[in-house]
Order: structure tokens, then sequence, then C-alpha cells
């Protein structure tokens, strides 16, 4: 592990005592129905499931304008049988305002 200006160079995080650091698993995520299990093509670097699959969710649907539900699995990415832990994800749409003074 090389560490610059005291952040790890494999998950980013602060490093704050040298030598004490553990990166957080490496995570697989897929989108089944759209996405192949058997051959996950996403990983997310994460302290748990739950994070990844947000982190996930996050990335790929925050720009939908609709709301709706997901389902997303995540499992540990170097753990032999690791078994998939299933979520379903609610996605829904922001308002945001903008204001002008009336002339
Ligand atoms: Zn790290």
């Amino acid at each position: 592990m090389i560490v610059v200006d005291l952040r790890c160079t494999i998950c980013g995080r602060f490093i704050l005592i040298p030598g004490c650091h553990t990166c957080p698993p490496l995570w697989d995520v897929v989108r089944p129905d759209y996405e192949d299990e058997d051959y996950p093509q996403n990983t997310i670097r994460c302290d748990d499931a739950e994070d990844a699959v947000l982190e996930y969710a996050d990335d790929k649907f925050s720009d939908w304008e609709y709301p709706t539900n997901i389902e997303i699995w995540a499992r540990l990415h170097d753990v032999i049988d690791a078994e998939w832990q299933k979520f379903n994800i609610g996605v829904e749409s922001v308002p945001s305002f903008s204001i002008y003074e009336r002339m």
C-alpha cells in the first residue's frame, strides 16, 4: 500500500493512523433481469452491501424523473460462493425550485 497525501491509493479514504488502515471490501453489484448475475460487471468498494447498492443506484438512477422501485443485488467480490444480498430500492423524484424577481 502506497500512501499519498494521507489518502489510501486503493480506496481513497483518509488514513488517520499510518499502518492501521484497512480498505473496505469490494462488492459485486447487479440489477437482475438487466444484467447477468453470473458475470457481474460492477464492483463497488463499501463497508456493507446496503451502501454498495445505494451507491450503485445513485450512480445509475439519480437522474430518473419518475418514481419507481428497482431490485439490486450485492455480494462480496472476492469470496467464493458468496450469497447475493437482495434489496428493493425506491427511486423518487425530488422537486427543485428556481426564482426570478418580477419586473
Ligand atoms: Zn484503503
